[in-house]
């Protein structure tokens, strides 16, 4: 389905739980199976895409559209003393894992944690996997964050989608905001809290990465940005401006 279509149809995307709800057959409220739409959360490591949108992969799986998680690494680097080969097995079952948990398609650039390149080539590179993902939505890390590896996911997306002529939708999510992420004004929020148990699960799900305590961060953010609402638990996010303005799921 050509982007523009989709993109029409994804304002749309908040009615369709109302519409389900209210019994209205999908068709009649103007959806068909073509209206799904494609949502590509794009994070540098293993843990990045769930803890900075988990809840809203959710809810948009929840409405009957494509959820794909694109890891830009196998998070080589996240655990002491073991080879780079080892830690991105254990750390690819516990993507694969969480991806289950929120009903996602999990997808690996194949960079490696601890050794990220931004260069033309990668630029190319990441351009010709964001293509052929053919995304609607694309949620990525926020450029102001004290790790690289995320400043870098950031740039490589921003890259794709200007050279994809700005057609999918772009938002950016914050991750440990205040530790990692900074200077973070959300221009958009989504409700959470039906989905909260299960972001929390796909996070636990990365087991090798103390989840307890990274967590409690996430935790702290989700009731902050949820108090910011006035819902028990939010996300929190900022549109690009000259991307396609789109409604989240309500
Ligand atoms: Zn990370």
């Amino acid at each position: 389905m050509k982007s523009l279509t989709r993109r029409r149809l994804l304002g749309q995307a908040g009615n369709l739980a109302g519409a389900l709800a209210a019994g209205v057959p999908a068709g009649k409220a103007g959806w068909t199976a073509a209206s799904q739409l494609r949502v590509v959360i794009a994070g540098a490591h293993p843990d990045d895409p769930e803890t900075g949108c988990g809840g809203t992969i959710a809810r948009f799986s929840d409405l009957g559209h494509e959820g794909v998680i694109l890891y830009l690494t196998r998070g080589e680097r996240g655990i002491q003393g073991k080879s780079y080969d080892e830690v991105g097995r254990i750390r690819t079952a516990e993507a694969q894992k969480a991806c289950e948990i929120l009903k996602a398609r999990p997808v690996f650039a194949g960079q490696v944690n601890g050794k990220v390149e931004v260069n033309y080539t990668r630029y190319d590179e990441f351009l010709k996997l964001l293509q052929g993902e053919q995304p609607d939505v694309v949620f990525t890390h926020w450029p102001i964050d004290t790790h690289e590896d995320h400043r870098a996911t950031s740039l490589l997306v921003y890259d794709a989608w200007l050279r994809m002529e700005r057609k999918f939708a772009l938002y950016y999510f914050e991750v440990m905001t205040g530790m990692q992420t900074s200077q973070f004004s959300p221009t958009h929020y989504v409700d959470i809290t039906a989905t909260e148990a299960r972001k929390r699960a796909a996070c636990f799900a990365h087991a090798s990465q103390n989840p307890e305590e990274f967590y409690a961060v996430h935790d702290q953010m989700n009731r902050y940005r949820g108090m910011e609402i006035r819902s028990k638990y939010a996300e929190a996010f900022i549109h690009h401006s000259q991307s396609p303005e789109v409604a989240l799921p309500t």
